[in-house]
């Protein structure tokens, strides 16, 4: 084992703390009026000492300035993600978390400090560094690691004008355990279904009247309207009636893709299910499958699919 691969992934992270992470980066524009104007009609902020001259030169300030709280609206990035390499600090920081599986993000703190207020004409770049990194910790969104980055934002003179402390905290998401309350007592006309899964039966409505099966289970025959009825056990071979791949929107803690399949049961009806032990791309409309009892995610036992052998 390399030196590596054996360090853990709390002390590889130690190793950003106290180093740049991002930046040097100028800001597109400098500070403007017309920016100003739109910023404090979005926040309806009236104050005229950002917007009106004559009133803002009668001022402390002397002439209009840009409200404290735009630090970081002018070294802003806009809709285009800038390209990287990946091989920034931010990008090696995050592909590091995100391959042990802290793939969720949460901000949990913003604080900033100004120096002066900023004015029409000033010039802004910001660089940031790791300032800790903590973790891991356990959150009510899961396991996960604290990092706090240091944002310094100089002007066109290199003066310090502002600072912000920014902290996310990058969790495992984690799978919501099964609880009772999750799993609704199956209504009467399909607690015989449920019943037989537990028995590991695949129990399958049956008019006792004309003999039609029907899923899934409903009170009435849609060919007699015999409410009459019982059930058979089936088989379990089938065949592929139809599927689809499912790749978005991701569903927690599955494994993506997955295909469901519409099953052609061998005695005549239809049942929709998982079909697993196979690749996804693999699945083909009239392909034998036969039932297996899997559990899912939440730990519920399921009547599932996989290719017949
Ligand atoms: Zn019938």
């Amino acid at each position: 084992m390399t030196q590596t691969a054996s360090r853990t992934l709390a002390e590889r992270l130690q190793e950003f703390v106290g180093k740049p992470y991002g930046g040097p980066t100028v800001a597109r524009d400098p500070v403007n009026e017309p920016m100003i104007r739109h910023l404090t009609d979005a926040l309806g902020d009236r104050n005229p000492v950002y917007t009106d001259e004559s009133f803002a030169k009668r001022s402390v300030h002397g002439g209009i300035v840009a409200p404290a709280t735009s630090l970081q609206v002018w070294t802003m990035q806009g809709l285009v993600p800038r390209r990287s390499d990946g091989e920034d600090p931010q990008s090696r920081l995050m592909s590091m978390v995100d391959a042990e599986g802290y793939v969720g993000v949460v901000a949990t703190n913003c604080e900033q400090i100004y120096h002066r207020y900023l004015r029409p004409g000033d010039l802004l770049t910001v660089s940031s560094e790791v300032e800790s990194v903590t973790g891991p910790k356990t959150t009510g969104l899961g396991e996960g690691y604290f990092i706090t980055t240091l944002q310094t934002y100089r002007d066109q003179s290199g003066e310090v004008v502002g600072e912000m402390r920014f902290r996310i905290l990058k969790f495992k998401p984690s799978t919501p355990k099964p609880k009772k309350s999750d799993i609704p007592p199956p209504p009467r006309d399909s607690a015989f279904f449920w019943e037989g899964v537990e028995a590991g039966e695949l129990r399958i409505q049956r008019c006792s009247s004309c003999g039609t099966l029907r899923h899934p289970p409903r009170p009435l025959c849609w060919k007699c309207r015999s409410k009459e009825w019982d059930f058979i056990v089936a088989s379990g071979r089938g065949e592929v009636y139809s599927f689809v791949v499912h790749h978005r929107p991701e569903v927690p803690g599955r494994t993506h893709p997955f295909a469901v399949a519409l099953v052609s049961l061998a005695e005549g009806t239809r049942i929709v299910g998982n079909v697993i032990d196979v690749d996804p791309s693999d699945v083909r409309i009239g392909m034998g499958v036969e039932l297996v009892f899997a559990d899912n995610e939440r730990g519920r036992t399921l009547p599932q699919w996989r290719p017949a052998r």
